[in-house]
């Protein structure tokens, strides 16, 4: 068993760290990420991704048919763990997981139009599945799309909830209902202009502070060109593509940064002058979170391991999604109780231990075990297709 990177992953992790420091700016990274807060959301975080595919570092392990330069999966994650130790955004969605579905999947001409885009960094996507009636059984989902055979095409009608990226994306990619007779071989994925008429766009801001929205669609049209794959088999890809997310927008640099800012803070802070780092209770919480962390990129291995040779690892995604998640809100417990009433302080707030850092993080960890699919979802997936047990719903 060997964990360390190779000589050429390490020259590879080197120059990226060396483009990193070079870039450096508060304007496109932030120093106490989240999990899921790096979104590339501004014209100057925009730019960083067009340095990365300047330099080629987009799409890494892609085809070389389609720009990429076939190298091994490995790279990739190097990519996104380096970004995310530096808070910087992270490419995820497009080239992890719009990007490698179309590659999968697409007809040609998605190819021809989106992959070369993607691989530039000069398209942004917002996702829909979640509905009011459809998020953790998102294949109850019902936009409708009706069939226009005049035109060639479909008309999209129906609301979307929780499409974070739709008040800065491009393109959407969505699922809809073109089979209401049939659950899971019922629906179809769908590329829609962000600014495309019919689509009216409102905001829901979330416990973490974060935007996301919801999306009304009255009779937005698409041609059968921007269909991805075949009609029906949706939910298929769906599920492949989830399972991308959860592993290729998931690093564990927000975790590792948060356990050493915590370690930092127990180190150096003191409690009636008596110095923290002395208490029995604290130096077992901060060995708990160091070891959490190491299981946490253990499992993540894992994924890597499944993903490099070609496959989906679902039940690992699902472990490791799991594990990191939970183990993120056991750590912004474990501060809060630590700081007392002054880890309730916001950060910008006078006093506010580590400026309020684990006071949002309690909050935005609540969001991470929901986002891209329940705990509870996790542990379903798991149950039945790792274990085999029976299905509960
Ligand atoms: C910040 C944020 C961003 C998001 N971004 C997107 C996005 O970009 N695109 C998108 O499509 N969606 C997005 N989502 C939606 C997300 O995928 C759903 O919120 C999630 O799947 C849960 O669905 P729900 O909110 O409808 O909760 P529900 O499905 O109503 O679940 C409520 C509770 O019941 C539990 N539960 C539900 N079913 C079961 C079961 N069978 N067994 C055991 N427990 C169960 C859940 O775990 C949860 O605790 C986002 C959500 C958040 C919070």
């Amino acid at each position: 068993m060997d964990f360390d990177l190779s000589d050429e992953e390490i020259a590879f992790q080197e120059e990226l760290e060396a483009f990193l420091e070079t870039n450096r700016s508060s304007e496109v990274m932030d120093h106490n990420p989240e999990q899921l807060s790096q979104t590339v959301d501004t014209p100057a975080k925009r730019g960083l991704m067009a340095g990365l595919a300047e330099r080629g570092w987009l799409g890494m392990s892609w085809p070389a048919e389609y720009g990429g330069a076939e190298k091994p999966g490995i790279y990739d994650f190097i990519l996104t763990e380096t970004l995310s130790r530096y808070g910087a955004p992270q490419p995820g969605k497009g080239v992890g997981i719009v990007g490698k579905t179309i590659i999968r999947h697409g007809n040609e001409n998605l190819k021809q139009y989106f992959l070369p885009k993607i691989i530039r960094a000069e398209v942004e996507f917002a996702i829909g599945y979640s509905e009011p009636q459809a998020g953790s059984d998102a294949a109850a989902m019902e936009l409708k799309a009706l069939r226009d055979e005049e035109r060639s095409g479909w008309v999209l009608n129906g609301h979307k909830t929780w499409t974070t990226s739709a008040h800065f994306a491009d393109w959407y990619w969505v699922g809809a209902r073109t089979d209401p007779g049939s659950k899971h071989q019922g629906i179809t994925v769908f590329l829609i202009p962000m600014d495309h008429e019919g689509l009216e766009i409102h905001a829901t801001w979330t416990i973490g502070d974060e935007r996301t929205n919801e999306v009304f669609f009255t009779d937005v049209f698409v041609p059968d060109d921007f269909v991805v794959g075949e009609v029906n088999q949706g939910w298929k890809y769906i599920c492949e593509a989830l399972d991308l997310e959860r592993f290729a927008m998931m690093p564990v640099g927000p975790l590792e940064m948060k356990v050493e800012a915590f370690c930092d803070w127990v180190r150096e802070s003191e409690c009636d002058g008596e110095p923290l780092r002395q208490a029995p209770r604290l130096r077992s919480k901060v060995a708990q979170a160091a070891t959490e962390l190491e299981v946490a990129r253990m499992l993540q291995r894992q994924v890597i391991a499944g993903a490099v040779k070609g496959g989906i690892p679902t039940v690992e995604s699902s472990m490791y999604k799991l594990f990191m998640n939970e183990a993120g809100k056991r750590l912004a417990n474990s501060a809060l109780d630590a700081m007392g009433p002054a880890g309730q302080l916001k950060p910008g707030v006078e006093d506010a231990p580590l400026d309020g850092r684990f006071e949002r993080s309690y909050r935005y960890t609540v969001v991470d075990t929901i986002g891209g699919g329940a705990s509870e979802i996790q542990k379903n997936i798991i149950s039945r297709r790792g274990l085999g047990l029976p299905k509960n719903f």
